[in-house]
């Protein structure tokens, strides 16, 4: 790749279509695989991803809400595409579009069969999403008869999928914890099978689902984080490679003498001469202030220049008084190395967090190996 000359997120394709082939090899060849592309494909962009995603031959897509769908559509993509946190006020636009809804509430039945009625559908693709421990979205078991009765005053809707979420599949001290999840969910998926009289496509597993758990596969698989290349444990970090690298370069540098301070509010006291690099990115573009005054770093020339004072909106001022660089050089946020995980451990965040908020003004560059 060129040398950045402003603040850039290169993705890089090669890679993504590597982790792609890495998580397919985890599983079987007839189990479907579906990619998570939400939130701007965990900040990356979802079109591009989906494109290339769709050209390997994935399945389906998964977005969170109806406006991420839309966007994808608009930009031609033709696979069925899961909305896994649907709004009623949305409803209209989603059949429109054909997206297919997560109906996980009595609630969030009624008013979507009122409005699939409406709008003349016949067996309009729904999931059920089943609650089997995360707490977050989903029916019970217990309401399965009220889903059964709702489905039988009606033909606009069919069940074309069944699915539940792990609360904490990366985590392998929570291994009795998972497992009841997915006997819950055997049970929640055999009884409405029976009573449904035919057998919806049966869901489970995100990426450490997928690497931790090969008996809970099912049908499908829903894949997010392992596509961008972090697999929530070093074994399968190695395995991955991360998508997208987040560049800038050197604006300008400050020789800051004994006394001074840097920053707003003067958050840094200056004890002895030092050397400041300004580079342009700041928190609105997902640098959280808490990486600032000493906490967080970024890379020039290999080495670590740590964050001096408080995080600007849109700039850091950063130490480069043992580096040897210029107005102009490159400057590594995170990348490879230091990969995401690695720079959000100082603040006890999570590659998906730095991710998914590095902001929409940073172009996306993409390239091949
Ligand atoms: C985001 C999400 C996923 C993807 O999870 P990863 O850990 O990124 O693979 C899968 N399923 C649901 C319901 C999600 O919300």
């Amino acid at each position: 790749m060129p040398k950045a000359n402003e603040t850039i997120l290169e993705i890089n394709l090669t890679s993504l279509e590597d982790n792609y082939h890495y998580l397919k090899s985890k599983i079987k060849n007839e189990t479907k695989f579906l990619a998570v592309v939400k939130a701007f494909g965990y900040g990356s962009d979802a079109i591009e991803i989906a494109k290339n995603l769709v050209a390997l031959g994935i399945d389906y897509l998964a977005v969170a809400y109806v406006n991420e769908g839309v966007n994808l559509r608009d930009a031609g993509i033709q696979i069925p595409i899961l909305v896994l946190h649907p709004q009623p006020i949305n409803f209209e636009t989603l059949i429109d579009r054909c997206l297919e809804p997560s109906i996980y509430s009595p609630n969030i039945c009624k008013q979507f069969i009122r409005v699939a009625e409406q709008k003349k559908q016949i067996d309009y693709p729904i999931h059920l999403k089943f609650n089997t421990g995360l707490n977050r979205l989903g029916f019970l078991r217990n309401d399965i008869d009220f889903i059964l009765s709702s489905l039988k005053e009606t033909n606009t809707i069919k069940v074309k999928s069944a699915f539940s979420h792990l609360a904490a599949s990366e985590d392998l001290s929570e291994k009795e914890f998972t497992e009841n999840q997915i006997q819950n969910f055997k049970t929640i998926a055999s009884e409405l099978t029976e009573k449904l009289g035919y057998q919806p496509i049966l869901h489970m597993c995100n990426t450490s689902g997928i690497l931790n758990y090969p008996e809970a596969h099912f049908d499908m698989v829903r894949c997010g984080i392992g596509l961008y290349g972090f697999g929530n444990s070093k074994k399968e970090d190695i395995n991955l490679k991360p998508i997208a690298t987040l560049k800038s370069i050197i604006s300008q540098i400050h020789q800051i003498e004994k006394g001074e301070t840097v920053g707003y509010n003067r958050a840094f006291k200056s004890e002895s001469f030092l050397k400041t690099a300004t580079i342009p990115i700041g928190h609105a573009d997902g640098i959280s202030r808490s990486y600032g005054n000493g906490i967080g770093w970024v890379t020039i020339k290999g080495k670590k220049a740590t964050i001096v004072g408080n995080v600007c909106m849109d700039m850091i001022m950063v130490n480069i008084t043992e580096i040897d660089c210029q107005e102009g050089d490159e400057v590594i946020i995170f990348g490879t190395s230091p990969s995401a995980t690695e720079i959000t451990a100082s603040i006890q965040s999570i590659s998906y967090e730095l991710l998914t908020s590095v902001s929409q003004r940073i172009k996306r560059v993409f390239h091949r190996n």
